[in-house]
């Protein structure tokens, strides 16, 4: 049965979410549980851990931070160097990568040395659309790229401490197991990772794709991890995360957020800023579940108390599951396919529950080309 969260927005089409009783989901009763947990105790934990790896004394970098030049970036970033760690940044180049994301990726540099990696764009467009064709989802090779190589690079210059920024599970949501876990491994990746049952080795083949091609995108053997006593940890386990304080902090350390209005598909202007394309990865998620960013955005205000669930619901109602035009226009130019193909792939993945249907079972569009929810009540 189709239901949203008592408390905030989310419905329960999510997955890995779980509702109580009471018709309140993980993700709020974990956003409870964070108001119990002894901060001060977990900064401690994370003074050992940093006094475990500071001090190479110029011999090599302490910890490895993936960047992707966005506020939680900026936030680890920030974080390693307050606490006297020398980080070496690893950025994983964006799928379309725009002006805002470009000048932000630079400014994260104050914060320590970067090394960018730059991608065969011929092979990342080639699994981009793979992704898309067979998970509905093009940014699939970024999310495996993201994960991977910053893990490569730790293992290849021998620095033991990886750190992440929040957990996704706690500030989302997830299996109870992975909510307190301050730990990212591979088995989390897999699990957790985005990477929708889709693993590195159905690519090879894929429009002539050879193994030698994907090398950046294979996670590490568990021996070489061992040799090198790897570690990747989550900020957020450590500190209690909340987006629109570390986005104001960071400000003042020149990041820059979208100043002209909201980023696509949503009513917020700091995050996911640095990619052209990133709302179609958007709007895919909302016709597999009928949700997008602006429901994550809004169920984030509520459960850090800045905003009821009235106004999120007109947010919302506003924000959610629009298709941008010229964003598909670019889309197609980009990987260059057809409309048709386009449109094809969005309807195949399309959840037929949540949205209406003509006579044949094909998805109807209204007059401005979206989609029609079958459940609008949020009672
Ligand atoms: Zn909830």
């Amino acid at each position: 049965m189709f239901q949203y969260c008592k408390k905030c927005v989310m419905p329960n089409t999510k997955p890995d979410l779980f509702f109580d009783e009471g018709g309140v989901c993980d993700a709020c009763r974990s956003a409870e549980l964070k108001d119990t947990i002894d901060w001060t105790a977990r900064e401690k934990e994370f003074l050992e851990l940093v006094d475990a790896h500071r001090g190479k004394n110029g011999a090599n970098y302490d910890c490895v931070i993936p960047v992707s030049g966005g506020k939680d970036s900026h936030y680890q970033a920030y974080i390693a160097r307050k606490y006297g760690l020398n980080p070496l940044l690893v950025n994983f180049e964006a799928t379309k990568r725009n002006a805002l994301g470009q000048k932000n990726l630079e400014n994260i540099r104050q914060f320590g040395d970067l090394l960018e990696f730059k991608k065969n764009p011929s092979v990342y467009k080639k699994m981009c659309l793979e992704g898309f064709r067979r998970v509905g989802d093009h940014e699939w090779p970024n999310h495996l790229g993201i994960f991977t190589i910053p893990i490569r690079v730790a293992v290849q210059f021998g620095i033991p401490l990886v750190i992440w920024g929040e957990n996704s599970q706690l500030e989302y949501g997830g299996p109870k197991a992975a909510r307190m876990k301050g730990v990212l491994d591979r088995r989390w990746l897999e699990e957790f990772g985005g990477l929708l049952g889709l693993r590195v080795e159905d690519m090879i083949g894929v429009s002539g794709i050879m193994r030698e091609d994907l090398v950046s995108y294979f996670y590490p053997t568990d021996r070489e991890l061992e040799e090198v006593g790897l570690k990747g940890i989550f900020l957020g386990y450590y500190f209690k995360w909340d987006a629109r304080e570390q986005v104001e902090l960071m400000k003042q350390y020149g990041f820059s957020v979208k100043e002209d209005g909201p980023v696509e598909g949503t009513y917020t202007n700091y995050e996911n800023l640095d990619d052209s394309l990133v709302s179609i990865h958007d709007y895919l998620k909302y016709v597999k579940f009928g949700f997008c960013r602006a429901t994550d955005h809004a169920c984030l205000d509520i459960r850090n108390a800045r905003m009821t669930r009235g106004e999120a619901i007109e947010l919302v109602k506003k924000y959610d599951g629009r298709l941008y035009r010229h964003v598909v226009e670019d889309f197609v130019k980009f990987f260059e396919i057809t409309k048709e193909e386009f449109f094809r792939i969005v309807d195949s993945f399309t959840n037929k529950a949540l949205f209406l249907t003509d006579e044949n079972g094909r998805v109807i569009r209204d007059g401005e080309g979206d989609l029609i929810k079958r459940y609008q009540d949020y009672n």
